[in-house]
């Protein structure tokens, strides 16, 4: 460890950056960005970047893997659309109309649909896998 730069105790909590692919702290601006297709990926805010993963390598040997997976990792639209509908749910906790969330989603009809059949499946899998028994209390 030769970091003894002054700077000990009081930064505020930046957050290291780390290679998406091994873990390793990258932390002397030696990592590799790219931008990778990802259908689970949704912005918080700016839809135009739905569908984009940010990854961050250590070296570009480890970004290249990290391209390599998300490649291989099927783009699904429903996934996507799903991202998207929960996303303007969130800002509209006191619900919407099929008609706004078409509006707010930027989605049609049909995507929601298969947004929707998405999200449920993917939450029979959920339980499937994760087999918590305890009913949800609606
Ligand atoms: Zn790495």
């Amino acid at each position: 460890m030769t970091d003894r730069e002054s700077e000990d105790g009081a930064e505020e909590e930046s957050q290291p950056e780390l290679c998406d692919w091994c873990g390793a702290v990258v932390s002397d601006s030696t990592e590799w960005y790219s931008v990778v297709p990802d259908s689970s990926a949704v912005h918080s805010s700016d839809p135009v970047l739905d569908g984009k993963r940010m990854v961050v390598g250590c070296s570009r040997e480890h970004l290249a893997e990290l391209v390599e997976q998300y490649k291989r990792r099927p783009f699904v639209a429903g996934e996507l659309f799903a991202g998207k509908i929960a996303r303007v749910l969130e800002q509209h906790p006191e619900g919407l109309s099929e008609e706004d969330l078409v509006r707010e989603t930027g989605l049609t009809a049909a995507q929601i649909e298969v947004g929707a059949m998405w999200q449920n499946l993917e939450f029979l899998r959920w339980r499937k896998e994760f087999g918590d028994d305890s009913e949800p209390s609606e």
